[in-house]
């Protein structure tokens, strides 16, 4: 046997799968070649690094054996050659694993929500806080991008009646972030964002006193948007803005 023939074999011989005459001849190759053998210890190196990391995460029951179901179909299909039902479980694994970490991570968007919900009542007396009162974004937008360092996305809400009074830089988790105060008669809205790189958010909508606050993000930004009158017009702009977008990608 040459590299040629051992290559493709190695990572079934780590996981003694070969048959016992291909076997035995992949392992005299190996008593003389060092490049196969420095090969076959990376496998296993990788393998054991993969065993020590799995336990630390404790998945759900559901989801367990959601993943065993999953990996049980791949070595049951004789179809799949041997490294990418390897290569499939793995993946599975490793997705279990981010499903878990996205599922534990600490959710801050309760503490987001109070803290949007301060600023909100602190900046909103008979007339709304604004560094910059203009309802250009044209103007709105350089004037952030020189503040924060970031450009708000244009975001329009005349169809749900509110014009936009103007801008000024809010404190989120003592980041500074754009704050966009949106008019109507009954009242104020404002949205805050800032980029998702610094701190990915995920979707919510709850109650902060008898203000109603929302979170989601989209590849451009993150938002928190917070208003007093529980419009159901704002849960359908919401609900659309969050369509019309990207999805974030990790
Ligand atoms: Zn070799």
């Amino acid at each position: 046997m040459d590299c040629d023939l051992a290559n493709p074999n190695l990572d079934a011989f780590v996981d003694g799968e070969l048959d016992p005459g291909v076997e035995r001849a992949l392992e005299e190759h190996l008593r003389t070649c060092a490049d196969c053998r420095s090969t076959v210890w990376e496998i296993r190196e990788f393998r054991s690094l993969f065993k020590a990391s799995g336990p630390r995460f404790k998945a759900p029951l559901e989801l367990r054996l959601r993943v065993l179901n999953l990996t049980q179909h791949v070595r049951a299909k004789p179809s799949v050659p041997q490294p990418y039902a390897w290569m499939a479980a793995a993946a599975v694994l490793v997705l279990g694993a981010m499903v878990v970490f996205l599922v534990s991570a600490p959710d801050h968007s309760k503490e987001l929500s109070k803290e949007a919900a301060v600023d909100y009542s602190r900046s909103t007396g008979a007339e709304p806080l604004v560094e910059l009162a203009s309802a250009d974004f044209g103007v709105l937008k350089p004037w952030f991008s020189d503040k924060v360092g970031f450009a708000p996305p244009a975001i329009d809400l005349h169809e749900y009646g509110y014009e936009l009074a103007g801008g000024r830089v809010a404190l989120l988790g003592e980041r500074p972030v754009v704050a966009l105060i949106y008019k109507q008669a009954n009242g104020t809205l404002i949205i805050y964002c800032w980029p998702p790189k610094q701190d990915p958010v995920s979707y919510s909508q709850r109650s902060v006193d008898d203000l109603r606050v929302y979170i989601w993000a989209n590849s451009q930004c993150n938002y928190v948007l917070v208003e007093r009158s529980d419009d159901p017009k704002i849960s359908r702009f919401v609900d659309g803005f969050q369509d019309q977008t990207a999805p974030v990608s990790y």
